[in-house]
């Protein structure tokens, strides 16, 4: 696939944000985000979604490892933890009188970003 045409979208989610998973193996597990990837729509959620990644041998280690690292999720797979209500929530935006634009949770209404 070419990937370097593809438009690549702002995602709602962003790093330091919490999230819930609401599909898949962890489903209900809430950690932080790690990493995003908004070519892929994807992030990384602190300790969920591990997989074994196995390590090439070397010369210091002829054996090669397996390590468990956790992998990428879509983000239509997570919902984010509102940090004013608490709930997990869809992302709305709203703009401000400076006319930056904010994200606010969809259950209190309240700015996500502080
Ligand atoms: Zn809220």
């Amino acid at each position: 696939m070419k990937e370097s045409k593809k438009k690549v979208k702002a995602l709602k989610i962003k790093k330091n944000d919490q999230v819930k998973i609401i599909a898949g193996n962890d489903k209900g597990y809430v950690g932080k985000v790690l990493k995003v990837f908004p070519r892929n729509e994807s992030i990384i959620v602190e300790g969920a979604n591990f997989i074994n990644r196995h390590q090439r041998p070397t010369s210091g280690n002829p054996q090669g490892t397996v390590i468990k690292k956790e992998a990428p999720i879509h983000v239509s797979k997570v919902l984010i933890i509102c940090p004013k209500c608490g709930a997990s929530t869809r992302v709305g935006k709203a703009v401000l009188d400076t006319g930056s634009s904010v994200r606010i949770c969809k259950k209190c209404h309240e700015m996500i970003d502080a």
